[in-house]
């Protein structure tokens, strides 16, 4: 109902960047190859995300506004092999309660639009059939002042996003990204695939110029990824992006362990530039721990953190080779 989607809001959609993470998740998860992003005054007044994704069926389209609606999880066994980046059908009804949303979906047959205001339907009609999904958030909190006066600076807000934008770029390399505010190209990625051209895109040519690779793996990990050399290092460890599986994750022992790789070569107060991706299996790891899922669990940490530790050491050993 209304008031459980506004509560559920509260959980999901702290922010803009919440929203923007949420939808570029599900783009994302609609096998989308590009997505495009334009904002204007940090998402505040509008938030716009184009796919070519697989869209949504008509008799779905409502459907995907009900809370736990997902087409994601079929059963309870699912929830402990999850491969896509949503699962908990929380977002599309939190967002559309908080705000004025205007969705145009298609699979490539005739397409249909729906408008949103504060959680109810205003309308639904016939619309074009481009394959993808085009969805604009309008308005954000407008119904909700209590949290619209939480907001931060524009400057803040849309740092926010970029993180996010920026991460799931990193995680995609397979998908071009472009993020365009108050009419500005802030990044673009090619989708070729390469992770070095979204390192080049984010943190410029010369940067990725100074980054050497790390991989390595063991029985239950496999990692991989880039490591910056020891004359570039950050006074923030916003610039350590760890990923399982594809997913973006918080862990506190982990960038201790990439810490104790790096240990002699790194001063006090200062981290490397960091990409790490492990593969795992989705078994061993659960993401089932809080809504905004950052947060992971997993089981054999100590032997990740050890795999992760002595990789980053033999990365700069071969490297003085
Ligand atoms: P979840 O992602 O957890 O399944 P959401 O509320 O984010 O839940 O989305 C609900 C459903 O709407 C998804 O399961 C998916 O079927 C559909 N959906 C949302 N966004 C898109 C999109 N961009 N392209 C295709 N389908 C989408
Ligand atoms: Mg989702």
């Amino acid at each position: 109902d209304a008031l459980s989607n506004k509560i559920a809001a509260g959980e999901v959609v702290e922010r803009p960047a919440s929203v923007v993470k949420e939808l570029l998740e599900n783009a994302i998860d609609a096998n989308s190859t590009v997505i495009e992003i334009d904002l204007e005054e940090a998402g505040l007044a509008r938030i716009r995300i184009t796919d070519n994704g697989d869209g949504i069926e008509e008799d779905d389209v409502l459907v995907a506004f009900q809370r736990h609606a997902t087409s994601k999880i079929k059963n309870e066994n699912d929830l402990f092999r999850i491969r896509t980046l949503g699962f908990r059908g929380e977002a599309l009804p939190s967002i559309a309660s908080v705000s004025r949303l205007e969705m145009k979906t298609s699979t490539g047959m005739e397409g249909n639009k729906v408008l949103i205001e504060g959680g109810k339907v205003q309308s639904i009609e016939k619309a074009d059939s481009r394959k993808g999904t085009d969805i604009s958030i309008s308005d954000l909190f407008f119904n909700t002042p209590a949290r619209l006066k939480y907001m931060k600076t524009i400057h803040t807000e849309l740092g926010n996003i970029t993180d996010v934008v920026n991460r799931l770029a990193l995680a995609n390399p397979n998908i071009s990204f472009r993020l365009v505010h108050n009419g500005r190209q802030l990044l673009k990625t090619t989708g070729n695939g390469d992770v070095r051209q979204v390192l080049a895109a984010i943190y410029g040519i010369n940067m990725i110029k100074s980054m050497i690779p790390i991989s390595g793996e063991s029985l239950d990990y496999k990692i991989s990824g880039y490591i910056s050399m020891p004359e570039i290092t950050r006074a923030s460890r916003n610039y350590i992006s760890t990923m399982i599986n594809g997913r973006f994750i918080k862990n506190y022992a982990l960038v201790k362990a990439i810490q104790e790789g790096y240990h002699t070569l790194l001063p006090i107060g200062r981290y490397p530039v960091v990409l790490l991706n492990i593969e795992m299996d989705p078994l061993l790891i659960d993401v089932n721990v809080h809504p905004s899922k950052m947060e992971v669990r997993l089981s054999k940490e100590q032997e990740l953190n050890h795999l992760v530790s002595s990789v980053i050491k033999d990365a700069f050993k071969t490297k003085e080779l």
